[in-house]
């Protein structure tokens, strides 16, 4: 006999549960297929309209399936009768089911799991929630990482709109920038440089069919941006839906900080890695010192060439962390020292001019 032919008896028991679960899932497809019936249009409907009432009713296929499926893998949580309080030890007994429902890309999830409540620690634990990894709040991750990189490209309001209509799920300016803040605050310039790989990949592009090695301009710059302060958070007088639009908070001016690492190209520039923060100078050095640290960027395969304005603590952070690159004073800022001189000392560019 083949070793093929041997069917253990955990292969048995996965292909049952497996057949239970498809049971499970087939009766909610019935149920959607319900809903389908009498939202669909009458006959002969255009595309148009059948993926416009397909468009409304997919979350509920989709986050009525994900439920289903948890609640079979997840069985074990959902009728645990007891669980030891993480703090004492203590024996707890499930107190009530609570219903909570949660929000994620594929649909909205309810969930019904037991609670157990510690009377000495004077803490409740939900295991199920522990064990699916949910968050707090009815926004789970997926949604969280999606809204988080539209708010990183286009302003809140707009984040708002569009999030809205692509995902089919409402989230609040308000709860976007209150996310994005706490995404913002553990990410460092290292979690947002490409890899040293990708780097490479691009210096090789631009050395192509080049005797020299190819120049990387690391530009470092201060510059006022607006920001939104968190008196911002404060709601609107009025009823909810009624308020005005209009933003009711002014933008802040505070000093950003920043520098970026491209490549020149002829006349393109390659963008690399960039980096610009409501920051202090120590914090921008900081930042620096990390990308050099994490090694990302292959000096040795480029000519690494400094632009920037004439500021001190520019240069100080340069001199410590790339005393091999060259030095360049940019054209606008040296224009402008140079007209301040020769508006201060006329003599002395009177030969000259
Ligand atoms: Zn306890």
């Amino acid at each position: 006999m083949g070793a093929a032919e041997i069917i253990s008896f955990e292969e048995v028991r996965a292909r049952k549960q497996w057949d239970t679960l498809r049971q499970a899932l087939h009766t909610r497809f019935d149920e959607w297929l319900d809903r389908l019936e009498i939202q669909l249009p009458g006959a002969a409907p255009t595309l148009a309209q059948v993926t416009e009432t397909m468009w409304n009713l997919r979350q509920a296929l989709t986050g009525g399936l994900t439920e289903t499926i948890v609640k079979h893998t997840q069985r074990g949580e959902y009728t645990r009768p007891q669980t030891s309080c993480a703090q004492c030890g203590r024996l707890l007994t499930a107190h009530a089911h609570v219903a909570r429902t949660v929000e994620t890309m594929v649909g909205a999830l309810q969930l019904e799991r037991p609670y157990f409540y510690c009377r000495v620690c004077r803490d409740g634990v939900y295991p199920l929630d522990d064990a699916l990894g949910l968050v707090a709040g009815c926004k789970q991750l997926d949604l969280q990482h999606a809204a988080a990189q539209l708010v990183t490209e286009v302003p809140y309001d707009t984040a708002q709109v569009l999030f809205r209509d692509l995902t089919g799920v409402p989230f609040g300016s308000e709860r976007m920038h209150t996310l994005t803040n706490q995404v913002a605050e553990n990410l460092t310039v290292v979690d947002v440089a490409p890899s040293r790989s990708e780097i490479e990949r691009r210096i090789a592009e631009v050395a192509a069919g080049r005797f020299r090695r190819p120049v990387m301009v690391l530009g470092i710059d201060g510059a006022y941006v607006p920001t939104r302060p968190d008196s911002a958070r404060i709601p609107g007088d009025g009823r909810r839906g009624k308020r005005a639009r209009r933003a009711r908070w002014r933008g802040q001016w505070r000093d950003a900080k920043g520098f970026r690492f491209y490549l020149l190209d002829g006349e393109r520039i390659v963008h690399v890695l960039s980096w610009h923060q409501v920051q202090n100078e120590e914090q921008l050095g900081e930042a620096l010192k990390l990308v050099k640290e994490a090694s990302v960027i292959p000096e040795e395969q480029v000519r690494l060439c400094v632009v920037c304005d004439g500021a001190e603590w520019i240069w100080k952070h340069v001199q410590a962390l790339f005393p091999q690159a060259r030095q360049v004073l940019d054209y606008y800022h040296c224009a402008q020292y140079l007209h301040r001189v020769a508006k201060a000392q006329p003599d002395a560019f009177r030969e000259a001019g």
